[in-house]
């Protein structure tokens, strides 16, 4: 069924970006309408899951406001008991001894805080968009339509994959893109796990990894980690990482009862160097990200890096006025959850004044 709606401000995504421009849009009297996304499988095996990126994260050290601290009484204040499920009763056990904040909770309490302002949820993708005049026309996955003034595009990015044909075959069946996802299940206790990347999402995730596999093995296809200071020294630190520098995944070795059994690695310097295999029951992925922009199918412009083209410095303009972009699916730069909720205000704010130039023009 089609219904028709009017809004003034229209969010979608729901990761730090889009929870900030809610926030920042219904304390200005907005009445935001935020999409969330939908909870699919197809989304799922995108890794676009609604509440972004840091919900694929464990905890988050350096989002300011959380320093150690008894999260558990908080989040059992704040959060309703039904969205608490979302957070996995072990991590409020860590609270005395882990700084920071899981990500799903911060998610989890951000989203709190926008409905409690009043922003109004839906959780569906937005799959179309007609930014051709204005009031634009959005379409979401239920087909239902929704008519915006102004619209904050914060939909984050995704998981890159290396495109092996093996990849997709054992996706779901030892490949992965997601550690805090996957990485406790059975068929990765006390075996090996394979990491690809170097940088903090790899190394993040191969430390993670270390609670449950035997031994994780980071391959990098170069002679130094990306990753930041900190998270590089706790990897090269950590006795059950070992790293396999300067070498590329040919293949992801496996079969249809098993899923994946090991890996076969070619050297990424040296193409005349013979391959080397090492067993394994799992591979992560961790390569990387790319902006989730297929939905708007052209309507906005891109940068070179594929990211939505921000057309006013140190502003969230983009290509159509009026539409208004923030985080990580504009931003190849900083990628940071902070970054993101600092661009989602802004966001907001832009929204905002036009709308209120829009008011005094007409007056
Ligand atoms: P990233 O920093 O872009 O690193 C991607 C890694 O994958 C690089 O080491 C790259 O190798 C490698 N790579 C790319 N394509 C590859 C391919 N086809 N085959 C093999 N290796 C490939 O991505 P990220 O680690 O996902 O991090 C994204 C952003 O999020 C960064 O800004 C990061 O700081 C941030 N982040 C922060 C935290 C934290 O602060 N706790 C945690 C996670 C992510 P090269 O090094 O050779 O390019």
């Amino acid at each position: 069924m089609t219904s028709k709606t009017s809004e003034k401000i229209v969010v979608i995504g729901s990761g730090p970006a889009g929870w900030s421009a809610a926030i920042y849009a219904a304390r200005a009297g907005l009445k935001p309408l935020l999409f969330e996304g939908a909870l699919s499988m197809e989304n799922q095996e995108a890794g676009r899951l609604p509440m972004g990126q840091l919900t694929t994260t464990g905890y988050v050290e350096n989002y300011p406001g959380f320093p150690r601290g008894n999260l558990r009484g908080y989040m059992q204040s704040a959060v309703s008991s039904d969205r608490l499920l979302v957070v996995p009763d072990e991590v409020f056990e860590r609270d005395e001894i882990q700084p920071g904040v899981y990500g799903s909770a911060l998610m989890e309490l951000m989203r709190a805080q926008a409905e409690d302002f009043g922003t109004r949820v839906v959780s569906e993708d937005v799959v179309e968009v007609d930014f051709a005049t204005r009031p634009f026309v959005l379409r979401d996955s239920n087909g239902d339509e929704t008519v915006a003034e102004t619209v904050v595009v914060a939909t984050g990015a995704s998981a890159r994959w290396l495109g092996l044909p093996s990849e997709e075959r054992f996706k779901n069946n030892g490949v992965s893109g997601c550690a805090v996802c996957d990485g406790a299940l059975p068929r990765f206790q006390n075996r090996p796990i394979v990491v690809v990347g170097g940088g903090d999402s790899a190394v993040e995730e191969a430390l993670y990894l270390t609670n449950f596999a035997s031994k994780v093995m980071i391959v990098h296809r170069r002679d130094e980690l990306r990753a930041s200071k900190i998270l590089a020294e706790r990897a090269l630190r950590d006795p059950q990482i070992e790293i396999l520098w300067n070498r590329r995944v040919e293949e992801i070795l496996g079969d249809d009862e098993n899923g994946v059994t090991g890996v076969r690695l070619a050297s990424a310097s040296t193409p005349a160097e013979p391959t080397i295999e090492r067993e394994a029951s799992g591979v992560f992925v961790a390569i990387g990200r790319r902006p989730n922009v297929e939905f708007l199918n052209g309507a906005l412009e891109l940068d070179e890096n594929g990211c939505i083209k921000r057309t006013v410095p140190f502003a969230t303009n983009t290509s159509v006025p009026a539409v208004f972009v923030a985080g990580d699916v504009a931003d190849s730069r900083y990628r940071q959850g902070i970054i993101a909720a600092g661009s989602g205000a802004c966001a907001a704010l832009d929204a905002e004044r036009f709308l209120l130039e829009q008011a005094s023009d007409y007056s």
